[in-house]
């Protein structure tokens, strides 16, 4: 551990910069860096994440030297700041709050106010001249301290909080509307019935030393990086445990001295659009946790404009600042105490994918930042965004019109969502888990409930602006969200809500437009987005989406610098073609099993499984030919060229047998074969395996003709389309192949197949006979089966399912338990297991290219568009991944932040 425990900064100097984020955190870097650039930063100084890590390592202690080292911050504060830590006459007053290396907004505990004691009050009336100031101050640092350092808080999910409960009983007993209008002698009552409830609660007084009270507060906030919200919020966003937190103690500054103070939210762009204007929110005399708790419901920036002019004028050029600084947008907070600009805080602003999206293209535009750059900062799986529903307008315009319009809130987090009314995070996870689609419907949100939102479609909030924790949290989840609705009267013992006169009740429907704010009752039906009425439905032309026209100017960058292909996973003409319109650049997998079932081709499936012998088989394929046939060509003429690769059968036969008795009876008049018989060879087929018995090209070496009919099926389709004038690339995959001869008989008997109809219909073609690698013994043989295959392709979902020695289709009951238990990092379904799965593969690549160096590699797995795996399969040096269709555009991105981040 290095020596320095403490840095300064305040006063245009700082100990640390920007770039110091792993050590004192993104507050405290980052109130280091505005120092450095001259902005006024009350002063401070931020004790490192290191000391964090030996705080848990030593069970609570930290190391000798380190008080001092306070002590000499605390002195630096003064200096700049004047007044004196515990002083009678000039009490400086200290904020303590969390920060650690990524941002982790309202998840981990902070105090403010923190140097109040029945002394020291007297020195902040005298400086202030305002009694009704300094008891707000004292009594909001009461509740503070009580609740985050000695755990005075609410027991149950019905329960109020009880500080909450004496302040709303002292606003009663003085018929005061809100707590503005308590005057200063109600508040003093306030602080003494606190300290009093705290005693009753615990039995323990409220430390009255200043000293104590920081200690106690550095402690607490270390301790908050282990509550359960900030464990929750690290989870889903992959921050590991170890990095701990910085905790960051600074001089108070205020923003409720008066109508000449005021405290607010600022973003350098517009964090729901991403459009290059001052957007934020501020409360005369309020402080910082009125705006973000939601409390108030605070003022567009722009009405400061008129308010305080010279203010907004100079924290606009702050702004300017920090975005040119930066090169990215940030999301800052101020203090403004007397008229005088203070800054707080700075950081990337979370955004909605679609800020994200427009954000990175226009700061290319502007010249702030290069191309690579931009890819760098959009997370693919934010591309989702811009794909996501909205409300079928005439549905919406009509329900509107007939009055079903509930209320209008903030437009917090966009896109559209209908779900059943529920009133706490608790429910919104249970009723989620019996598969019901919810709405969370909260007075205002906290971070205790980040479960409930993550199970919700949509979080609608009665209280609270667009920088309020629901809306920060809805917009990084990509959750619809309607905050700051204040018609809404929500009642949750009773689990109702009465808007306007109407009464709702929890499980009745609602409808959130998170894009306009809206609240409409009763369930509407969802339309697809603006991106996909281009590509796909094209009921909009590319010019008339600014969307679009965003999404297209990201992807064409990542196309120049990914290396990768990226093809989609598709059995119909339609997928085909509404991958290519996202991209797609070839068929990576078509699963022929999914033709089976179409139409009324079961039946033929069905004649030719039950059949006793090849004869009967042959009779039932030549049947099924002529529609795969067809099926192949029209997915021929959708890729126009592109690449096809093809999977021979692969499921289990049983898998297409009739199990309902109408069914075999059916089957029995068809064929002409008594129901018993059908019976018994229903029951001889059965399996009991997870999927590893008769299948694959297990199935097609036991039936070549079945082999046969399909590679005949391909390439008279091939035929059929290139002598319409259309280009064909077939390439036919084996599936399952453990040992180079189940390889090579199944690859004669395509070439055949490939030969004879070359001859018959006297059109010529060029195709490949590839293989599926999805066993360890596939991966370990490789070089003997690249001997047969001019093509690889990986089966990750089978390769995982037979490395782990797991069932696929068994695994979901118990992942969830091993993922909570940190047993394994990630689902292996999910994103590839580089350590096991992943080091099959890497064995498989590099003996199949001892053996052909030019072989051509991909996968067609789920993993295909998985963005971790993605970059994994960037790094082993496939050619291609392949995903299904509205995945394409985020494996484009993927690719091509690998190729940028594997340079
Ligand atoms: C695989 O196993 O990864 C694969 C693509 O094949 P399927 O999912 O059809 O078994
Ligand atoms: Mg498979």
């Amino acid at each position: 551990m290095a020596e320095k425990y403490v840095y300064k900064f305040g006063g245009s100097i700082a100990d640390g910069n920007a770039k110091m984020k792993n050590l004192l955190g993104g507050k405290g870097a980052n109130l280091a860096e505005m120092s450095n650039i001259g902005l006024p930063v009350p002063a401070g100084f931020t004790i490192t994440t290191e000391i964090c890590t030996y705080f848990f390592e030593k069970g609570g202690k930290y190391p000798e030297g380190m008080d001092k080292d306070v002590e000499a911050g605390l002195e630096h504060i003064e200096n700049i700041m004047g007044g004196k830590f515990g002083d009678a006459e000039n009490p400086l007053l200290v904020s303590v709050r969390s920060g650690a290396r990524a941002s982790m907004p309202g998840m981990m505990d902070t105090i403010l106010n923190l140097g109040l004691n029945d002394v020291t009050i007297e020195g902040l009336i005298e400086q202030t001249g305002n009694p009704r100031f300094a008891y707000d101050s004292y009594r909001r640092f009461v509740q503070m301290y009580g609740d985050v350092v000695m755990g005075v808080r609410p027991e149950g999910v019905d329960d109020h909080d009880p500080f909450e409960v004496l302040l709303e009983a002292k606003k009663k007993a003085c018929g005061a509307e809100s707590d503005v209008d308590l005057d200063a002698d109600a508040l003093k009552e306030l602080v003494h019935e606190y300290k009093v409830m705290i005693k009753e609660r615990l039995g323990e007084e409220f430390p009255e030393e200043p000293i104590d009270q920081l200690w106690g507060s550095v402690s607490a906030v270390f301790d908050s990086w282990n509550n359960d919200r900030a464990i929750a919020y690290r989870e889903m966003n992959d921050i590991p445990a170890e990095w701990g937190t910085a905790v960051n103690v600074q001089a108070m500054v205020y923003g409720n001295m008066g109508d000449d103070s005021g405290t607010g939210v600022g973003f350098t762009r517009d964090p729901a659009t991403g459009e290059n204007v001052f957007y934020g929110e501020y409360l005369l005399n309020a402080q910082g946790e009125d705006v973000v708790a939601g409390t108030r419901t605070p003022h567009p920036i722009a009405d400061l404009k008129q308010d305080m002019p010279e203010v907004f004028d100079l924290l606009s050029s702050f702004r300017e600042t920090l975005d040119s600084h930066y090169r990215e947008m940030q999301d800052f907070e101020f203090t403004i105490q007397k008229g005088k600009l203070y800054m707080l805080q700075t950081r990337g602003g979370k955004r909605t994918g679609f800020a994200s999206i427009r954000i990175a293209v226009e700061q290319v535009r502007e010249g702030l930042i290069t191309k690579e750059e931009a890819l760098g900062r959009v997370d693919p799986e934010q591309l989702n965004q811009l794909l996501r529903p909205v409300f079928n307008v005439e549905q919406k315009r009509n329900t509107l019109k007939a009055g079903h319009l509930l209320a209008k809130g903030l437009n917090a987090g966009p896109g559209a969502a209908s779900g059943q009314i529920v009133f706490n995070a608790l429910d919104a996870t249970k009723w989620k888990a019996e598969g019901k689609t919810v709405i969370l419907v909260r007075i205002e949100t906290s971070p205790e409930d980040i479960r409930g939102m993550e199970a919700s479609e949509g979080i609608l909030t009665a209280r609270g602006g667009m920088t309020s924790h629901a809306a920060l949290v809805a917009r990084q989840m990509g959750k619809v969200c309607v905050a700051g609705c204040g018609d809404l009267n929500i009642n949750y013992q009773n689990r109702v809500m009465n808007v306007e006169g109407k009464v709702l009740k929890e499980g009745d429907w609602i409808s959130l437009d998170g894009s306009v704010g809206e609240v409409i009752e009763g369930k509407l039906e969802t339309y697809p987005s603006e991106v996909e009425q281009v590509l796909i439905l094209k009921t909009m032309k590319p010019e008339e989406s600014m969307v679009y026209g965003l999404y297209n100017e990201l992807l064409t960058w990542a196309d120049e610098v990914r290396k990768l292909n990226v093809r989609t996973n598709s059995d119909q003409p339609d997928q085909a073609t509404a991958a290519v319109a996202f991209g797609a650049e070839g068929i990576g997998l078509c699963r022929t099993e999914h033709m089976f079932f179409g139409g009324d081709r079961i039946d033929a499936v069905r004649q030719m499984i039950l059949s006793e012998d090849e004869a009967g088989r042959r009779k039932a394929l030549d049947k099924l030919l002529p529609m795969q046939q067809a099926d192949f060509a029209g997915i021929f003429r959708a890729m126009n060229g592109r690449p096809v690769t093809i999977r021979t059968l692969d499921p289990p036969l049983h898998e297409f047998l009739p199990h309902e008795q109408a069914d075999i009876e059916k089957l029995s008049v068809q064929m002409d074969i008594p129901v018993e018989d059908l019976e018994r060879k229903v029951e001889s087929l059965k399996e009991m395996n997870p999927m590893l018995g008769h299948r694959g090209c297990r199935l097609g070496n036991s039936y070549p003709e079945i082999t046969e009919m399909q590679a005949r099926a391909i390439f008279s389709a091939a035929a059929e389309v290139k002598s319409e004038g259309i280009e064909v690339h077939p390439e036919v995959m084996i599936p399952l192949v453990a040992h180079v001869n189940e390889l090579e008989l199944q690859r004669k008997v395509v070439v055949k197949a490939a030969d004879e109809v070359i001859k018959e219909t006297g059109v010529d073609f060029e195709y490949l006979v590839g293989t599926m690698i999805e066993l360890p013994r596939a991966c370990l043989t490789a070089d003997r089966i690249a001997e047969q295959a001019e093509f690889f392709s990986y089966g990750t979902n089978d390769l995982t399912q037979t490395t782990f020695g797991l069932s696929r289709d068994d695994a979901g009951g118990f992942i969830g338990n091993y993922l909570e238990k940190k047993l394994w990092e990630k689902d292996p379904f999910v994103a590839i297991d580089r350590e096991g799965v992943g080091e099959l593969m890497k064995i498989g690549v590099a003996k199949g290219r001892s053996i052909r160096p030019d072989l051509k590699i991909g996968i067609c797995g789920e993993h295909g568009g998985e963005p971790t795996s993605v970059e994994f399969c960037h790094m082993l040096g496939l050619n291609y991944v392949s995903c299904s269709p509205y995945r394409v555009p985020i494996a484009r991105l993927a690719a091509a932040r690998a190729a940028l981040d594997h340079k």
